[in-house]
Parts: structure tokens; C-alpha cells; sequence
């Protein structure tokens, strides 16, 4: 409407109403962004809120002695779906009625992704914010958008005493690993980020480091340097395993307590589907790992251990819109969360299930129970009379057109290990942007419901476990100790 465009008015506020961002106000937003101290506070004050909304309700100060986090990649709440019903007819099932390993966690929320420059996050910046507790720009690992040094968690863990170790299926350089020990700019640098494991803390001083990606320890490197000759040298009790039977023979070896380096590929590890049998499985180095760190922290006066594991190449099938790749791979993190649940005690190990940012798959139209999940439902038809999948990808490598760039009904070439159909044609998969779950069990672990902002997790994880210098569970303690000490009526009234 022309009269009313021509409003000066109007036409300033036209963009406010559609929701588009001034230059001030994107402005001002990004400025405070891209210091640590601004997602500290945010994340301390979103605790202390929490912890002051359930206090009347839960009393409960147990602190964990132990923290395993498990973060799947590109683990999207579709993906969590799609997963449980696979692994229902994979069993012979109808599946949707199947459960997976954090169905029985007892507590649950979600978590905001976002970064300091993306809506829709990498795994880079994400990491920084559930491991380090800060957000960042997309690409940096380790570092504040302005550049300051971001601390991990599993660093904080290690200066409480504790034993530490770092599990993943994708190479030990790559973004999600790095989080938890590295500092670098661009994600991109591996070399560096490789050289930062080996030889500076909290890399060094990992007791658990099993994965992938060997080339950037040795092969790959312009400086010279052997990083695994150096590693063995600074880790005199430690063992090192290049195959499933190397890491068998280091875990029984129960006499030496020293660190386990394995590293199983050159680059990723091979998807489990297409693994040889040479190549441990998740939750094979996933029970390594726990039962190493529980041993390290026993010889330590039970000291404790925090434990990264990811599923990393959940996200890699998605990239590739092989949906039967990303959710095998799912189900491998799930069988891995199973193994951790029956090795450890939740009235002293924290579980926390968690995503770093989610992928487009989408679950569509009204399938039949019992539908096979990575095959066609031959009931549903788009107008033109032609059936589709239930899992299709927003974007991505295959559109299923004939020559003359129709839909064709992709059942012909359908299989677990073939493409998914996409509704726009791009280069690959890409990542998108609304919240994760988070899955929690153990002490403290009612603080992970509700929705979060994901840099809020370390501080969650540092509350429980008495990790890092926010506000923690053995400070509150002290707190309501000198509280108590502080005031003769209330233990007056106490013994009377
Ligand atoms: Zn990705």
C-alpha cells in the first residue's frame, strides 16, 4: 500500500516489526559477546537462578565424585527418534515402542546453540560453550570471540586432582576433542591443535586419549616433530594401541596405571558399518576409558575422573545424507552410554547426554507403525501421485528427479547404506539450527532441565562436581555451614 509505505514512520518501523536487526542493536549485542567474562556471569547467574527455583523442592547437596559427558554430533531429537525405532526392528520389533540407553535417564531439558556470529552453529564454537562454558565465533576452538584463553572443564577437573580422559570415533584433532584441551583460532589447525594435546596442559596430562587421526601426530607434520615418540617418552608407565587387540592387551595389563594413548586410524575412524574388526567399537573404548580413569582415581585416594565421550560421525552420515550411516552410528553411541550406565554408580557418577548442534533430517507425512525407518512408506504420495520416504533431509547431495527434473519415487534405490532423498539440492547436509536435548542422571543432576543456554553445561557439571570457580556444591556447603555457625538460636532450636 503505497499511501502507507510513504509513512517516514512506518517505514522505520516496518523492519523493527518483522524482526530485522538494526545496525545498533546488532551492534551492541556483539560487542559484550565476544568477551569470556560476559558468558561467565551469564551462565553463574542463570546457576544461582536455578539453584534458588528448586531449593524448596530439592534439597539435595549429594556432589558427584565422577562426570561422564557424552556429546553426539549432529545428535538431533529426529536423529534420537529415527535411532530408537531402527534399534526396535533391528530386534524384530514394530520399533517405535523400542528405548533407548537415555530414556532412562530421569532428567531432561534443552539447550540453545547458537554462537556469537551463527544462528545456526559448527562444532567449533559449540564446543568452546559446552565444554569451556563460553560462547564464541563459529570456527574457534578454545578461545573467546575476542580472543582470550578459554579454559575446559576436563582442565578445571584436573586442577580439583581428578583424572581425565578424552574418547571420540573422529580424529582426536578434530573440533568436539579439541574443546576439551586446545586453544586455536580456526579449527582448521590441526597440526597445532595436535601439538597443544601432546605437549601442554590439560593435553598432556589426559590419562585417557583413544580415537582417531594418527597423520596429525606423525605423518602429516612439516615441523619434524614425532608427537607419539614424545608422548611415550613424557608418559613412561603408558601404553599405546593401534588396533582393538593392542588396546585389550593395555587395559590388562592391571599392574601399571599408567596413561592409554590409542589411536585407531590416519584420519576418522571408520564407520561402524564399514569398520573392520581390527577397530574398536564406541563403547569398547568408551568401558577402556571409564575403567582406566576409575583405577587412576583409586590409586589417587578416590579422587574421581571427568570423561569426555563423543559419537562423532553421527554428524559426518548427516553431511552425507546417508541417514542409515547416522543413525547406525547413533546406535553405537547409544550402546556406549549403555556400557558407561552399567560400570558406574549414579549415586556418585553424573551421566549428562547431550548434542552440539542438530542436523536437518526430518521424520514426514503419518508412516504405519512398524514402517521400516530407512525405507519407503508406499501410502504416502506427494499431488502428483509419487511416494516418498519418512526420512528426507531439508538439504542435500540427492533429490531423487528423472532427466526431466520430476520427483521420481526413490524406492528403487533406497537401501541403509544409500543416499536420502533431500528437497533442495546442495553440496551436502548442513547442520540446523533449533535447540538439542540434554539427558541427565545422578547427583545434581535435577539442575539440566528446562531450557538452556548451552554454555550454561560446564557450569552445571563444575556445580556438581566441585570443578572450576563459579559457585559449586561444596561452596554452597560451606556457605550454609557458616551460616548455621553464625547464628546460636538456630542450633538452639536445632537440639531442642
Ligand atoms: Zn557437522
Amino acid at each position: 500500500m503505497p499511501l502507507q509505505l510513504a509513512n517516514p514512520l512506518l517505514l522505520i518501523l516496518i523492519p523493527v516489526l518483522l524482526g530485522y536487526p538494526t545496525a545498533a542493536g546488532k551492534a551492541a549485542e556483539a560487542d559484550e559477546e565476544h568477551l569470556s567474562s560476559f558468558w561467565m556471569r551469564q551462565a553463574q547467574d542463570q546457576l544461582c537462578e536455578r539453584l534458588a527455583r528448586t531449593k524448596d523442592f530439592i534439597g539435595d547437596s549429594r556432589r558427584a565424585k565422577n562426570v561422564v559427558m557424552f556429546l553426539g554430533d549432529g545428535l538431533s531429537v529426529t536423529t534420537l527418534t529415527a535411532a530408537r525405532i531402527l534399534k526396535g526392528q533391528r530386534r524384530g520389533g514394530s520399533g517405535e515402542e523400542a528405548q533407548l540407553a537415555v530414556e532412562r535417564f530421569p532428567f531432561a531439558g534443552l539447550s540453545k546453540t547458537y554462537c556469537v556470529d551463527e544462528q545456526t552453529p559448527d562444532s567449533a564454537c559449540t564446543a568452546t560453550a559446552y565444554l569451556g562454558g563460553v560462547k564464541t565465533r563459529s570456527g574457534t576452538v578454545g578461545q573467546s570471540a575476542s580472543g582470550e584463553r578459554v579454559e575446559s572443564v576436563l582442565q578445571w577437573a584436573q586442577r580439583a586432582g581428578k583424572a581425565t580422559g578424552v574418547v571420540t570415533t573422529t580424529r582426536l584433532t578434530d573440533a568436539s576433542p579439541a574443546g576439551a584441551y586446545a586453544h586455536v583460532r580456526r579449527r582448521g589447525e590441526e597440526l597445532e591443535i595436535a601439538r597443544q594435546l601432546v605437549e601442554e596442559e590439560p593435553g598432556r596430562k589426559l590419562h585417557v586419549i583413544l580415537g582417531g587421526g594418527l597423520g596429525k601426530f606423525a605423518d602429516e607434520r612439516r615441523d619434524g616433530k614425532d608427537l607419539l615418540s614424545q608422548w611415550r617418552e613424557d608418559h613412561p608407565g603408558g601404553c599405546y594401541a593401534r588396533t582393538l587387540k593392542e588396546l585389550r592387551n593395555c587395559t590388562a595389563d592391571t599392574e601399571t596405571n599408567g596413561s592409554l594413548l590409542g589411536i585407531f586410524s590416519d584420519s576418522h575412524m571408520s564407520y561402524h558399518l564399514a569398520a573392520s574388526k581390527e577397530q574398536p567399537r564406541l563403547c569398547e573404548m568408551a568401558a577402556a576409558a571409564i575403567e582406566r580413569l576409575e583405577q587412576r582415581s583409586q590409586e589417587d585416594g578416590g579422587s574421581g575422573y571427568f570423561a569426555f565421550i563423543e559419537g562423532g560421525r553421527i554428524d559426518h552420515g548427516h553431511h552425507e545424507t546417508r541417514v542409515g550411516y547416522a543413525l547406525d552410528e547413533m546406535l553405537e553411541f547409544d550402546a556406549a552410554v549403555e556400557t558407561v550406565l552399567g560400570m558406574t554408580d549414579p549415586r556418585e557418577t553424573l551421566l549428562v547426554v547431550t548434542a552440539d548442534h542438530s542436523h536437518t533430517l526430518s521424520m514426514a507425512g503419518y508412516a504405519r507403525r512398524g514402517t521400516p525407518i530407512l525405507g519407503m512408506d508406499i501410502q504416502q504420495r506427494d499431488l502428483d501421485g509419487v511416494p516418498y520416504s519418512t526420512l528426507n533431509y531439508a538439504i542435500g547431495k540427492w533429490q531423487s528427479l528423472d532427466k526431466e527434473g520430476r520427483r521420481e519415487s526413490p524406492g528403487k534405490t533406497l537401501s541403509p547404506t544409500s543416499y536420502t532423498p533431500s528437497y533442495i539440492h546442495g553440496r551436502k547436509g548442513v547442520h540446523s539450527g533449533e535447540d538439542v536435548a540434554v539427558f541427565a542422571m545422578g547427583p545434581q543432576s535435577h539442575l539440566f532441565g528446562g531450557v538452556m543456554e548451552q554454555n550454561l553445561l560446564p557450569h552445571l557439571m563444575g556445580y556438581a562436581a566441585c570443578l572450576g570457580s563459579g559457585v559449586t556444591v561444596c561452596s554452597q556447603d560451606k556457605d550454609q555451614n557458616r551460616d548455621t555457625d553464625a547464628d546460636p538460636d538456630s542450633s538452639d532450636s536445632d537440639s531442642s
